[in-house]
């Protein structure tokens, strides 16, 4: 049995997992990421990926990084949330392992991982947005990741919906992250938090009464709870992504789009209001048939398993 690692390193942590050809994830490790640092980056990785080669008999690394990879697999182009610039990822890394290691982007990886174990095993191609503290694009081609030219295809987060919009972390404003993100949720749920501070009771009161203090998880548990103010940013992060949707289905006409990510992981207080706009939409194009809507099935090991993976087929 060929066993690989998949190394998913996010803004906040890094984790991997040891993976077989089927998918299972037979263990995992967990550290935060020094995302100020790049060779520390690169240190914590080779730890981890040391660690978990005590135990089993590694035999290549798939890294999943959320940044723009190069189209040899190698070099961290550039990380909107991390301290990445033309960083040569798979070198750094190699030269720590002694394994042979890939570096995809951790959007192509759950995308992946999705098609070949999760909630698109069936289907030949698919797009996975992945809703976390940015947005995440993947796509599947004809059963291969598409990469694109120069790597960077799928990069959904980054077309611009709003002219002279938001400020986005990768130097251009509007962009789509802005309006469907976890990030973009808290701050809708801050904006309206303060203009309507009794729909907001329950949020406030997580948030010790203070605007400012108000995160992702509150929001969730917030809207869980029936807090007015909450289920409303819900409502208007499910109508941007609806749009986003209804948007790369007119441009890729996949058979079907899986939302991934943690933000997400909040189930139907995203995906119904998303499957609403996003129902709306196509039929106003006059689309007969369009993408099914699928929420995806691996959780946070997906880009994990799906770098390992892909590690195994390079
Ligand atoms: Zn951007």
């Amino acid at each position: 049995m060929t066993l690989t690692v998949g190394v998913d390193v996010g803004g906040t942590k890094v984790l991997a997992g040891v993976v077989t050809p089927e998918g299972e994830v037979l263990a995992t490790v967990r550290r935060p990421t020094p995302s100020q640092d790049v060779n520390d980056t690169a240190r914590v990785i080779a730890e981890v990926v040391r660690e978990l080669d005590e135990d089993y008999a590694i035999e290549a690394v798939g890294v999943g990084a959320a940044g723009w990879i190069d189209a040899s697999r190698s070099v961290v182009l550039h990380a909107p949330n991390l301290a990445w610039r033309r960083e040569p990822l798979r070198d750094r890394i190699q030269e720590r392992v002694d394994l042979p290691v890939v570096v995809e982007n951790d959007a192509n990886a759950a995308a992946w991982a999705e098609y070949r174990f999760g909630a698109g095993r069936d289907q030949h191609h698919l797009l996975l947005i992945t809703v976390g503290t940015g947005i995440g694009g993947g796509a599947v081609v004809n059963g291969e990741v598409y990469r694109g030219e120069f790597g960077m295809a799928a990069e959904f987060g980054h077309v611009r919906v709003v002219p002279d919009g938001h400020p986005c972390g990768c130097g251009a404003s509007g962009c789509f992250e802005q309006y469907a993100s976890g990030k973009a949720l808290v701050r809708f749920a801050k904006e309206r938090a303060r203009d309507d501070r009794t729909g907001a009771r329950t949020l406030l009161e997580m948030a010790g009464g203070d605007v400012d203090a108000i995160d992702g998880p509150m929001v969730t548990r917030a809207a869980q709870a029936g807090d007015t103010v909450s289920l409303a940013s819900f409502s208007e992060l499910g109508d941007w992504l609806g749009w986003g949707m209804a948007d790369l289905v007119s441009a890729w006409d996949p058979r079907c789009i899986i939302l991934g990510g943690g933000v997400a992981e909040a189930g139907d207080l995203l995906s119904i209001p998303a499957r609403e706009t996003y129902a709306k939409v196509t039929a106003l194009r006059g689309r007969t048939e369009a993408a099914e809507v699928r929420m995806a099935a691996l959780g946070n090991k997906a880009g994990l398993v799906g770098a390992a993976d892909l590690a195994r087929i390079r």
